[in-house]
């Protein structure tokens, strides 16, 4: 009988180790899957929103080039901008630049809001596209406050007024030039 109970106590004991054994490598390998997992979501949500953004600007400047009957240059560039008062916005590279093309510059805070905040942006830069304010600009920003008001009150071909007005509440820190750029569009002519 001894022979047989010390025979069960290593039985036993091997079986434990193996259990234990097992816990440990799950264990591992659960933790190791989960990180792996979520690295792998983490690269492809930040390739989906570059898609999404692609997407969008596709979509806003084949519209723009259908009602203006214009061709729009391809956009060589997006600067996403963290700073509130970077200059952003849209430039044109002419040519003897490298273009034509166009080179964007986009605040980080308007991916906070929804879609159609961020269409309303875009509709507003490539107005200055359409309304030849770039071409005049020889390369730099639009920084004239009527022609700001022109692009506003074109977008509005394409987005709603409420849209336009959230996001000048938004995007101008000039109190002035936000108080006369949303009484522009709310004020018909
Ligand atoms: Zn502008």
């Amino acid at each position: 009988m001894k022979g047989r109970d010390s025979y069960y106590t290593v039985l036993i004991s091997v079986l434990i180790l193996v259990l234990v054994f097992n816990v440990i490598i799950t264990a591992t390998l659960y933790v190791h899957t989960k990180e792996t997992i979520s690295d792998y979501f983490d690269s492809n949500a930040k390739t989906a929103a570059s898609y999404r953004l692609d997407a969008l600007l596709l979509k806003v400047s084949s519209n723009v080039e259908n009602k203006y009957k214009i061709k729009i240059p391809p956009v060589s560039s997006i600067t996403i901008l963290f700073s509130q008062y970077s200059q952003t916005g849209i430039k044109y590279l002419s040519l003897e630049k490298g273009g034509p093309a166009l080179e964007l510059n986009i605040p980080n805070w308007i991916f906070d809001y929804k879609e159609d905040i961020i269409k309303a942006y875009f509709y507003h830069e490539f107005m200055h596209f359409a309304l030849c304010h770039l071409q005049k600009s020889r390369g730099y920003f639009v920084r004239d406050l009527n022609l700001e008001k022109e692009a506003d009150k074109a977008a509005l071909q394409f987005v709603d007024r409420d849209s336009m007005v959230y996001l000048i509440n938004f995007s101008s820190w000039d109190q002035e030039e936000k108080a006369a750029r949303i009484e522009a569009i709310i004020i018909p002519d």
